[in-house]
């Protein structure tokens, strides 16, 4: 009998890959941060490539189902998205600018009509999978797709994959989890749900045109308690306890009930148990809900989300990292490319903790500060930026700019140093901070 060989690796063949793309600026990701910066680096002049792994763009605000903004009243790309919702009527907003809630599919039509009309070439179901490296500087970006393997070169790349997968693949040092164990906020599965009437099931919904969040800018937690009440009424024990029902349009709601712990944000095999789990979950909460009927009866499952949201993954070292301590002082920096006002807001990594807040939130003080465009400049590869949650900080810090306003504005600032670069054919270290600060001022008038 042949003996089955088990040596733990096998040799790629070398191949040649077709090179689809020569451009100034490859943005790999297009969530919130990604489609800040391939708009911001379009604008200021650079031919732009951005690559998103799923079918639409949008990340965690559309594939993620998340439905629910923070910090988007920054200056810029967020408050265009602000407005340009608004003149689709797919905004539910309060008092509080950087709060509301939006119709995902209309974010989705919005952002691919925003990328055709700033000339920003993107291309969906297409996955970074590899870096080509000349000395310390990455030349390609390899994707994998259905067009197989594709090279994409550009003078400076600007990572905005959330878990930092561009610049890991490029040999960057990072952090991940609160600890050496590398323990992660939970992750979440969304969902969407529809009720026949909308008014009977409000003591629910802690988030609604007229509710309490809505007129007060504060989130009324009886409606979480009532919910959770019900759910249990149903006999589910929800896995994250702090269970929310917020409204996207109409009587069209987003379902947050799910809290997935243990599992890490850049092993495939933790993202589908975590997803298969979180599935369960909505199924097993809303065949409840439908069984007591009353309010709940005639509640429809109407989507599940294509992406687990992932609160955390790697996080870049960077020229700056921001820390809690700047988070206590409030620090300003010359170099400051936003203010975050979004306090530490760290999920319990266990779900033992009680009002689930990590035990590590415990004492911890903040009051607004500012990032540094040092903390989105990687500091091991020399044409690498960083924008949304992989930017460079502790995992305290992560946990208050990691909200999709902060990570557009930071994806925005990233994506203007990068054209910057380009043009001036320099690498991110060396482009003095008054010509990014300039050229973000103009496209943030
Ligand atoms: C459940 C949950 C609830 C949250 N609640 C809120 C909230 O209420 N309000 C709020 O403002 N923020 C909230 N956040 C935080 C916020 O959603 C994220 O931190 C934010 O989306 C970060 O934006 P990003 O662009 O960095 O990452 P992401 O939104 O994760 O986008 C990353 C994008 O990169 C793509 N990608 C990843 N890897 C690759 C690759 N190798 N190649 C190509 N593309 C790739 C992904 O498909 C995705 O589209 C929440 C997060 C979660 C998970």
């Amino acid at each position: 009998m042949k003996t089955r060989d088990i040596t733990p690796f096998i040799t790629e063949t070398e191949r040649q890959v077709p090179v689809v793309a020569e451009a100034d600026v490859v943005v790999a990701g297009a969530g919130p941060a990604g489609i800040a910066a391939a708009l911001a680096a379009s604008r200021v002049g650079a031919r732009v490539c951005l690559l998103e792994a799923h079918g639409c763009l949008g990340g965690v605000w559309t594939a993620g189902l998340l439905s629910w903004m923070f910090e988007m009243n920054q200056p810029g790309i967020p408050r265009e998205i602000t407005r340009q919702l608004d003149q689709r009527g797919a905004r539910i907003a309060g008092p509080d600018p950087n709060m509301y809630t939006y119709d995902i599919e209309e974010m989705k039509w919005l952002l691919e009509e925003m990328c055709v009309a700033t000339d920003v070439r993107f291309q969906l179901h297409t996955r970074a999978r590899a870096c080509v490296m000349q000395g310390q500087a990455i030349q390609a970006v390899i994707t994998d797709s259905k067009s197989g393997a594709q090279a994409w070169r550009a003078h400076t790349f600007v990572d905005t994959t959330g878990d930092g997968d561009l610049a890991a693949l490029a040999g960057c040092h990072y952090d991940l989890g609160k600890d050496a164990s590398g323990a992660c906020q939970p992750m979440t599965y969304m969902a969407l749900v529809s009720v026949p009437d909308l008014q009977a099931a409000a003591p629910y919904i802690c988030f609604r045109e007229g509710g309490d969040a809505h007129r007060h800018k504060t989130v009324n937690y009886e409606t979480v308690h009532a919910f959770r009440s019900e759910i249990e009424r149903a006999g589910v024990e929800p896995s994250y306890r702090q269970t929310k029902l917020f409204q996207v349009r109409g009587n069209l709601l987003a379902l947050m009930v799910n809290h997935e712990y243990g599992v890490s944000a850049i092993d495939a095999a933790d993202l589908t148990r975590a997803t298969v789990r979180g599935r369960a979950e909505v199924h097993r909460v809303v065949k409840g809900l439908q069984q007591l009927g009353g309010v709940w009866s005639g509640l429809q499952l109407v989507a599940t989300c294509e992406q687990i949201g992932v609160r955390e993954g790697r996080r870049i070292h960077g020229r700056y990292t921001v820390t809690q301590a700047d988070l206590a002082a409030g620090r300003v920096h010359e170099d400051a490319v936003c203010k975050v006002h979004f306090g530490v807001d760290i999920h319990s990594t266990n779900g033992t903790a009680s009002k689930g807040q990590d035990a590590t939130a415990r004492g911890v003080t903040m009051q607004p500060y500012d990032i540094p465009m040092r903390a989105l400049v990687a500091r091991e590869v020399s044409n690498l930026l960083l924008g949304g949650r992989c930017i460079s900080g502790d995992f305290i810090a992560h946990s208050s700019y990691r909200v999709t306003g902060t990570a557009a504005a930071t994806g925005q600032a990233a994506g203007v140093a990068a054209a910057l670069c380009a043009a001036q054919d320099t690498a991110p270290a060396d482009l003095p901070w008054t010509l990014i600060n300039q050229a973000l001022k103009k496209i943030t008038r």
